[in-house]
């Protein structure tokens, strides 16, 4: 999924914990539930850095809604994508042992646009009401 959606609803799950650590937890498990989702991912380093500035600048325009939690939520859940980006730049080598639903096929479904895109809103306007309600 994008970044954006990633972020969001890391933020959504990390606020609905109860520690750092559980924020953490919330965030990658949150990543690779929508991992297993099919959906749109970004197929460029151009959409790539669209999308994460249009994710950061939510997140930030959202800081007032975030506590420390949410925090840990949304950067636990969007930081398995480096290891994409990493590899897209051949700067890491495809392992077994990466993240897991960018390793197990079986855990990364995708879907192109606009099915891809259009399935991701309503996790965006969950995680959205759910971060603006707290
Ligand atoms: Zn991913």
């Amino acid at each position: 999924m994008y970044f954006t959606t990633h972020g969001l609803v890391g933020a959504a799950v990390g606020a609905a914990t109860g520690s750092p650590a559980a924020a953490v937890a919330a965030g990658l498990l949150s990543h690779i539930v929508l991992d297993v989702i099919p959906h749109h991912d970004a197929s460029g380093p151009r959409g790539a850095l669209v999308d994460i500035a249009v994710g950061v600048a939510v997140l930030v325009l959202l800081r007032r809604h975030l506590g420390p939690l949410a925090w840990w939520g949304a950067v636990a859940a969007t930081l398995p994508d480096l290891e994409v980006a990493l590899r897209y730049y051949g700067i890491l080598q495809p392992t077994p042992w990466g993240f897991p639903s960018h390793n197990w096929a079986f855990l990364h479904h995708r879907w192109p646009l606009p099915g891809g895109f259009l399935v991701q809103i309503p996790f965006l306007l969950l995680a959205l009401l759910s971060l603006v309600t707290r």
